[in-house]
């Protein structure tokens, strides 16, 4: 079923837990991700970037994702990650995503805080939440060093103040695809943070950071935890051991062990963000 994440990640909040937040941008990757939320009895955040959505099709993608949600025996919320400007914010609240993530981190605060209260006002309008980001989470290509830029605690308070937010996603210490080294989260600045915000927090960069810390981060109100490397890691090294027997030719069979795989991560993250059992 269809619920927003505005319900489920205030629960999560008063229960603190987290509920994951899967990018998919195909149909083997959905079916894992809803079976694994539905033999968990979790609740789920499906969502695609902007070029998860192109590559899936658009309307014909985000309707055969609604389509998952409606059908599932579990709590589905859909959102927009990343959504780069207010055009693309737009497309997706108008095609009925529940919703969506504006990230303006790159630009200077005043910047940011007029293009993100362009899209609150925008989809509040139409019943939809929306999540910012204030301190940039880079996205490294692997093995390179990148400076991080943590979110600034007075910044971030007076963001979403100005902007009228929902969730707010943070940079701790996080990084977007594989860490470098151990990922060292600022559990500290997570603290400083919370005491002057009280929306729910997403952590961006979930994939490679251990189960321990995530509990810690989710413990100091994290509310939504995104994975998407992890997934597609999954995805691509299960299919290159599929595609080894030759025998093997129907497109279905290569890829049900993929879709196993990618089950089997998201039921091994809802067990880490706590939220079995919790719809
Ligand atoms: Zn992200």
């Amino acid at each position: 079923m269809i619920v927003s994440s505005k319900i489920l990640l205030k629960k999560a909040q008063e229960r603190k837990y987290a509920v994951g937040a899967f990018n998919t941008s195909d149909l083997e990757i959905t079916k894992g991700i809803v079976l694994a939320g539905e033999e968990m009895k979790s609740p789920i955040i499906l969502q695609t970037s902007e070029g998860e959505i192109k590559h899936g099709g658009m309307e014909v993608f985000f309707d055969t994702l609604k389509s998952f949600a409606e059908e599932a025996s579990v709590p589905i919320n859909i959102n927009l990650d990343h959504g780069k400007s207010f055009e693309m914010c737009k497309w997706a609240i108008d095609t009925g995503y529940n919703s969506v993530m504006i990230d303006g981190s790159k630009l200077e605060l005043a910047k940011n805080i007029e293009l993100t209260k362009s899209v609150v006002d925008y989809a509040h309008s139409k019943d939809v939440v929306v999540e910012g980001e204030i301190g940039l989470v880079p996205t490294p290509k692997k093995g390179e060093d990148v400076e991080i830029l943590k979110t600034n605690p007075k910044e971030a308070e007076r963001f979403v103040k100005e902007t009228g937010v929902d969730f707010l996603a943070v940079g701790i210490g996080n990084v977007h695809g594989t860490y470098k080294g151990e990922p060292k989260l600022d559990f500290g600045l997570l603290q400083e943070i919370k005491r002057v915000v009280s929306i729910p927090l997403v952590l961006h960069g979930g994939s490679g950071i251990s189960g321990e810390d995530i509990k810690k981060a989710v413990s100091l109100g994290i509310c939504k935890i995104n994975v998407n490397t992890e997934l597609r890691e999954a995805f691509t090294k299960t299919l290159r051991e599929s595609l080894k027997d030759e025998d093997v030719v129907k497109p279905y069979d290569v890829m049900e062990p993929v879709e196993e795989a990618i089950e089997k991560v998201v039921k091994n993250k809802i067990a880490i963000f706590g939220s079995a059992n919790k719809i």
